[in-house]
């Protein structure tokens, strides 16, 4: 096997120019010489109120050419670790969300003959129930650390039953969870009824609303929801919203009062050590955030989540 892809470095290759990857990864690799593989789902037919997630794969792609390879507070290197590389787009039907999810899913189940790990760049959260029932198919009932400041467990939206707010419930009934290993994190806002948080406890979920969260480090929580979700599988899913929108405006539905980037942060670094199989990052429209600060975020966010994945050594 060759040398580990890296991405392309700033000594080598100016920082504004070069490939248009995740990372400047070299973006050539078959998924059956990788680790762990990078993908984009540019779709956002299941958004309920603002669109624009179909962008985010290629917003944060760019916002994370600054990304270098070493974790200087982790003291993580993961390319030295694992064979990492960006495998391009999931090729979406824009004029149909339900052909949309098909191939979606269609995709991932493809991808998982492969004995890899996907990091996906979302897309709406419709994304994780097609990706969710490829994982679960191929490893068996999934613990879930999900950060978001909606539960996404609606019934329905508008008479449909797939679409940004109800993956987690469709997830739920079609057995793809581990349900007494899922935990909610920076839930919070206004809802329709009590239902929208207590239905995920009577689940087993455990459901953190953000007001636990204010003010604090999350370290102590993360040791808590390790114990919680360890023992199996575990998926990671982000949902740029569970940030404050003073730090990630850039997306559909924002809530006031969210987590802090450094919670966010605490969050993906609390995860090490769980068995990670796979992980997102959604819900980013960088047309709302002229700063370009919410895909910068959550390109930074992507390379956390690569940092703690089975098999990551630390460097001294
Ligand atoms: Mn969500
Ligand atoms: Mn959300």
């Amino acid at each position: 096997m060759s040398e580990n892809p890296q991405p392309l470095g700033g000594n080598d290759m100016p920082r504004f120019a070069g490939p248009g990857t995740f990372m400047r990864l070299p973006g050539r690799s078959e998924p059956s010489d990788l680790d762990v593989a990078v993908v984009g789902v540019p779709f956002d037919l299941g958004t309920s109120l603002r669109p624009g997630a179909r962008f985010g794969p290629r917003g944060i792609r760019n916002e994370s050419m600054l990304i270098r390879p070493y974790n200087m507070a982790t003291r993580a290197a993961p390319f030295d670790s694992l064979r990492i590389d960006d495998i391009g787009d999931v090729a979406t039907n824009p004029f149909d969300k339900n052909d949309s999810v098909a191939r979606i899913e269609a995709f991932y189940r493809e991808l998982m003959t492969n004995d890899v790990i996907p990091i996906s760049i979302g897309g709406d959260h419709t994304i994780v129930l097609p990706i969710l029932r490829a994982l679960a198919e191929k490893h068996g009932p999934l613990g879930v650390v999900h950060v978001d400041a909606h539960t996404d467990i609606n019934d329905s939206q508008f008479g449909e039953k797939i679409a940004h707010g109800t993956p987690f419930r469709r997830a739920v009934e079609e057995g793809l969870l581990d349900t007494n290993r899922v935990a909610q994190i920076g839930v919070r806002a206004t809802g329709y009824a009590a239902d929208d948080f207590d239905w995920p406890r009577e689940q087993g979920f455990r459901v953190v609303q953000v007001e636990e969260c204010w003010y604090k480090s999350l370290e102590p929580l993360m040791e808590e929801i390790r114990a919680k979700v360890e023992g199996g599988p575990v998926y990671l899913s982000f949902d740029i919203d569970g940030l404050d929108p003073s730090f990630a405006p850039g997306t559909g539905t924002p809530e006031i009062g969210g987590l802090t980037v450094p919670q966010g942060m605490e969050i993906i670094r609390g995860c090490f050590g769980l068995d990670l199989v796979g992980c997102d990052l959604v819900e980013v429209a960088p047309v709302y955030d002229q700063s370009g600060s919410t895909a910068l975020t959550a390109a930074n966010l992507l390379y956390e989540m690569m940092c703690v994945l089975p098999g990551v050594e630390r460097r001294d």
